[in-house]
């Protein structure tokens, strides 16, 4: 009985009682801002009680809010699977052993690519329900290690997920995949690529930008890519795989210290900035576009160092920002701060003397760029050559959600400012570069195939 109502409750549950109205209905939904005809979807534990979903013929969920709802009409019903039927994933001797850690975001709420189903859990035998062509390609194993949307992973999340996956790898993983909400991946990789020194294998995050409940969902053949790269791809780094183009072509392997989320809808939301993409991806190959990346190996050595200094914070300068705002942090206690400046890396001067009471006070603070391509160059102005002298030390070509990541990461190990200092100009995973490509910024935006269309059509 419970069932034909999944998920609802108060105020929505109340009306689908009273309108005799079941998930997986087809009904219409009249409102004060008109009539809605969808199939009625069943809702997670975690969502309110304000909204009633329903899947539109174009194949989008609208939510609809129970104070505008006027009526409503069952005109048919076709029970859908709610839950994937778990089928025992299959287990080849020949086929490489991988492990895959979950921990919440699009991809792991929504995973049911045909039949539109929620599904709240994360086994084995749910992903093959799910996604079968997962065993061609390896012996899965899976954790579901949190259920947050990425804003909630945190130091406490990086160092369990750590922790978990030296676990696998002294136990002999042959690669690692991590299910995680792409808003904070980048966080998380770098995180991960810091506290796992020199892995024997890949590990490889991966994410959605469209819930599987969408025809348009990116999350099957973006796990797919993922499991591939971590069972077969020699390149044993903490990598993000996503869509490399807007279609479904290829995806794209990036260094987990260099990529970053740069579109808030498009499937191919992640970008390798200041350096090329590690490879690319489809169903049958793994091609290298990098050869400067650390081999996998076949020992299980790896040094997990699983610390992180909270009191970090990273500021986005703006014009006129006022000195108060650093002044807060260093009175809260703050030990190291990460700017993100201007151009080549530059703050205004009324902010000068709250930089000099930081430093003198003993936290370390880095300076970036805005432009999130290029380095850091503090010798060329004289606002770069005031702020060095206040304490300010640059970043090189460090992103700044990195050097952020980096910097809490380093004070999580030690209090010594110098120390501090070495770490974070140490390169470790690409964080920090020699240089940039020429124009890399021009070329690889878009992928490889599709900025040579793009041009044409740009040209006629
Ligand atoms: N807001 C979600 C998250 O980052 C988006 C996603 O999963 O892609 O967890």
């Amino acid at each position: 009985m419970a069932d034909i109502f999944k998920g609802y409750k108060g105020r929505a549950l109340d009306l689908l009682k009273s309108y005799n109205v079941r998930v997986w209905s087809q009904a219409v939904i009249k409102t004060t801002r008109g009539d809605f005809k969808g199939i009625i979807l069943p809702r997670s534990e975690f969502d309110d009680d304000r909204h009633i979903v329903l899947k539109i013929a174009s194949g989008y969920n609208v939510g609809i809010d129970v104070d505008t709802i006027l009526d409503m009409i069952e005109e048919g019903y076709k029970e859908a699977h709610y839950k994937i039927p778990e089928k025992e994933f299959p287990f080849s001797e020949d086929k490489p052993n991988v492990k895959l850690f979950g921990t919440g975001g699009t991809i792991a709420s929504r995973l049911d690519y045909r039949t539109g189903a929620v599904i709240p859990a994360f086994s084995p035998g749910e992903l093959y329900g799910a996604v079968p062509e997962l065993a061609d390609i390896c012996n899965l194993t899976t954790e579901k290690l949190f259920a947050v949307f990425s804003e909630n992973m945190g130091p406490q999340q990086y160092t369990k997920l750590a922790v978990s996956i030296g676990k696998e790898i002294e136990k002999g993983i042959d690669g690692i995949v991590i299910g995680h909400g792409t808003d904070t991946m980048h966080h998380t990789a770098s995180a991960l690529a810091f506290m796992i020194q020199k892995p024997p294998v890949p590990i490889v995050m991966v994410g959605s930008q469209r819930s599987s409940d969408r025809p348009s969902s990116d999350a099957a053949l973006n796990l797919m890519h993922a499991t591939k790269a971590a069972a077969e791809s020699d390149i044993a780094e903490v990598m993000v795989c996503m869509f490399g183009p807007t279609s479904d072509e290829y995806g794209l392997l990036h260094s987990g210290c260099r990529v970053r989320k740069m579109h808030s809808s498009y499937r191919s939301t992640f970008r390798t900035l200041g350096d090329i993409p590690l490879a690319m991806i489809d169903r049958e190959k793994i091609t290298p576009l990098r050869r400067n990346y650390n081999r996998r190996r076949g020992d299980k050595n790896v040094t997990i160092l699983p610390y992180f200094e909270e009191k970090v914070a990273l500021i986005y300068y703006y014009p006129n920002m006022m000195p108060d705002i650093i002044d807060a942090l260093v009175d809260n206690g703050y030990k190291g701060i990460v700017i993100a400046g201007t151009g080549l890396g530059h703050v205004n001067k009324p902010v000068y003397p709250a930089v000099e009471r930081a430093t003198k006070a003993g936290v370390a603070i880095f300076m970036t760029v805005q432009t999130l391509w290029g380095f850091v160059h503090m010798f060329v102005y004289d606002t770069g050559r005031d702020l060095m002298s206040k304490g300010i030390i640059p970043a090189e070509n460090m992103l700044p959600e990195v050097a952020y990541v980096k910097l809490g990461w380093a004070l999580g190990q030690t209090g010594d400012l110098e120390k501090v200092k070495e770490i974070m100009l140490t390169p470790i995973c690409d964080e920090i570069t020699e240089r940039e490509p020429y124009n890399g910024y021009l070329v690889f935006q878009g992928g490889i195939p599709e900025i040579e269309e793009f041009l044409k059509r740009i040209h006629k």
